[in-house]
């Protein structure tokens, strides 16, 4: 897995893109898990990332439970908007891959390009989610490499 999602980013690093990750971690208030597990985890992946020549730059993660109905768990914005807002990014000349119709929906709503990578297995799951929410993703890859080389392609 993190050969291609490791090649994937150090291309799009290579491309001058910044790499955000946002996350909806409703474990954490739910106490499944700590938000500093949630913490170590992206450190982690960054350690495994790293002999990729890749890494991810900053995390975004929402903690809270979907019933709580905050801004900031996807599909709502506001953690894109705080991602924009402290590192001077350019929302229309940004792209965000997902494997949920809610990254897409959130992707859309900020004028983003949007990609959905889902495998074959998550593939008749994905669609339903989309039709539900009434989005449809620019580009449809079946791997996290798949979609950013898609992204890259277009310049
Ligand atoms: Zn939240």
């Amino acid at each position: 897995m993190f050969r291609g999602v490791g090649e994937a980013l150090s291309l799009a690093h290579d491309h001058r893109f910044l790499i955000v990750c946002v996350t909806n971690q409703s474990g954490v208030e739910r106490g499944f898990y700590s938000a500093d597990d949630v913490e170590r985890i992206h450190r982690r992946l960054n350690e495994l990332l790293h002999p990729h020549r890749a890494a991810i730059d900053a995390f975004y993660s929402c903690p809270h439970a979907p019933e709580r109905g905050c801004a900031c768990r996807k599909p709502g914005t506001l953690l894109f908007e705080r991602a924009r807002d402290e590192w001077g990014i350019d929302l229309a000349a940004s792209a965000i891959v997902g494997d949920r119709a809610l990254d897409i929906e959130a992707g859309q709503k900020l004028g983003m390009l949007t990609a959905l990578a889902v495998g074959p297995h998550h593939w008749d799951e994905a669609e339903r989610e989309l039709a539900e929410r009434g989005v449809r993703p620019e580009i449809v890859a079946s791997t996290f490499r798949g979609a950013v080389l898609r992204i890259l392609a277009r310049g």
